[in-house]
């Protein structure tokens, strides 16, 4: 038993050791694959080592999880659109906190003499687990839109919301208080895990628009807590280190992503009870729609060109013509780079993912900031299915719902180009005065269609 145990240990260091050089290496898009690789290789060996613990009763009903539950995840990524990922890490950091909830429940009702420590950490861990399991959920239907009538994409506020949210809390610290102390009391476990549950719900609700990608990454976070919390239960090094990293990278992202939309995190989760904003601003000047040749006719005289896309190149699936158009502009002896916004598209890295699958070299894309310092200089910028992030709003007009978030100031080129297919508002709902100034052009339609329209001009 005890040499089991040691080599168990041995093999979790390893595993370690697999999980923070992937973590590393995922840092750039370069190394992505490889420590995405190199990660899961770290959890397939974590998992056959726990496999030799002789404390496990079934290898049939965990050798039927594995099968099944693979198969699941092989389908469901095969099948994920990229325009569904955030959809899709929603439900997996839902399912993170749902194993972790099952974890600490199996540990409270199967033994009958838990000391206080370990009913205070299964208790942690289940309300962790909870919040995060109903949390996931609500963040999943706001993104999908599966449930419209029940939960809205936007903030959902209700008069109160606050005084029910302190009233679940203290519930939860009384019934912790009740479990702790008289653990015969166990069966109030239900009890405690549906106020934690609701509270999960209410947490979420009150977030929304744009504010989406960081309570994702923020419940990421909690998912990796919720583990940790679930190794000192069980006494598992390695669940606890592994915990320890998801929540800790959880918590990195969601402050670069607060940085990169100028907002702090306790403004994030409670902007909903305390951010009265004005929508509905008047926008002064014209729209100009133009024609894919038209539009041929400046980019054949442009010397240099930012890209900016956005959410809607994902969704047209465009990268590989702009590839193809910026292999024509650089042949005419243009510069072209692209210009990515921290939350463009609806993940961490989504754009930077589109580009890297249509070969775009990863030295010309530039950040916000580098593309904002030389804005004036580009003879034209093209905005591909891009909207909030080019959003002049969020830096002109203080009402504004996403007023103070940086954004890539398009409109400071000479020219801007923007392609999408209406007049409609981006994720946050919020109209765009850029689309009226003076320099800026409309290409209306679909971006892949326009970019191909822009291409035949080239060959013609
Ligand atoms: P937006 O959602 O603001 O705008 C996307 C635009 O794409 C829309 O205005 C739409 O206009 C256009 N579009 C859609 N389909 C097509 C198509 N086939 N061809 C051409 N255009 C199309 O995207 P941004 O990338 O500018 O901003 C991202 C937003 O998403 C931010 O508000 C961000 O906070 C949020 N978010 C980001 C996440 C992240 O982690 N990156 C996660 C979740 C949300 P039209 O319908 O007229 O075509």
């Amino acid at each position: 038993m005890e040499n089991i145990n040691l080599i168990i240990n041995a093999v979790y260091i390893i595993s370690v050791i697999l999980f923070i050089v992937g973590l590393k290496l995922l840092g750039h898009p370069a190394s992505a694959r490889k420590g995405n690789f190199l990660s899961a290789i770290g959890m397939l060996v974590a998992i056959l080592a726990t496999l030799l613990n002789e404390r496990i009763i079934s290898y049939e009903l965990i050798i039927v999880s594995i099968v099944v539950g693979s198969m699941i995840g092989v389908v469901i990524a095969k099948k994920v659109e990229m325009t569904s990922m955030p959809e899709m890490v929603s439900l997996l950091n839902g399912v993170g906190g749902l194993a972790s909830l099952m974890v600490a429940l199996a540990l409270l009702l199967n033994n009958s003499q838990l000391s206080t420590y370990l009913i205070l950490i299964a208790l942690l861990t289940s309300l962790i687990g909870s919040i995060t399991f109903s949390g996931s959920i609500v963040a999943w239907a706001k993104l999908s839109g599966s449930i419209p009538r029940v939960i809205s994409s936007g903030s959902t506020v209700f008069k109160g919301q606050a005084f029910v949210n302190i009233f679940l809390l203290v519930c939860i610290v009384l019934l912790t208080t009740v479990l702790t102390l008289w653990p015969e009391s166990l069966n109030l476990i239900s009890v405690f895990v549906v106020l934690c549950l609701v509270l999960g719900v209410m947490l979420v609700l009150p977030i929304g628009g744009a504010d989406m990608p960081v309570v994702i990454s923020l419940l990421n976070s909690y998912s990796g807590i919720a583990a940790c919390a679930a190794g000192f239960a069980v006494f598992n090094n390695l669940l606890i280190v592994a915990g320890a990293l998801v929540g800790a990278s959880g918590i990195i992202l969601t402050s670069i992503m607060c940085k990169a939309m100028n907002r702090s995190l306790s403004n994030v989760l409670f902007s909903g009870f305390t951010n009265p904003t004005d929508k509905t601003f008047e926008i002064e000047g014209e729209v100009t729609p133009m024609s894919p040749e038209d539009a041929f006719y400046l980019l054949e005289a442009a010397q240099s060109v930012l890209v900016i896309p956005g959410y809607g190149m994902a969704v047209a699936q465009a990268q590989h013509a702009m590839k193809e158009l910026q292999a024509l502009l650089e042949r005419n002896a243009a510069e072209v780079v692209y210009g990515i916004h921290p939350v463009a598209g609806r993940m961490p890295g989504h754009m930077n993912v589109l580009l890297a699958e249509a070969d775009v070299s990863y030295e010309i894309l530039l950040e916000m900031d580098e593309v904002n310092a030389r804005m004036e200089g580009f003879d034209v910028a093209i905005v591909i299915g891009a909207n909030d992030v080019v959003n002049p709003a969020a830096r002109d007009i203080k009402g504004s719902p996403i007023f103070g978030m940086p954004i890539i100031n398009a409109d400071l080129a000479k020219n801007v180009f923007i392609l999408k297919r209406s007049m409609s508002s981006g994720f946050a709902g919020v109209d765009n005065p850029l689309f009226f100034k003076p320099n800026a052009r409309m290409l209306f339609g679909d971006a892949k269609t326009t970019i191909n329209g822009i291409i035949k001009q080239f060959s013609d």
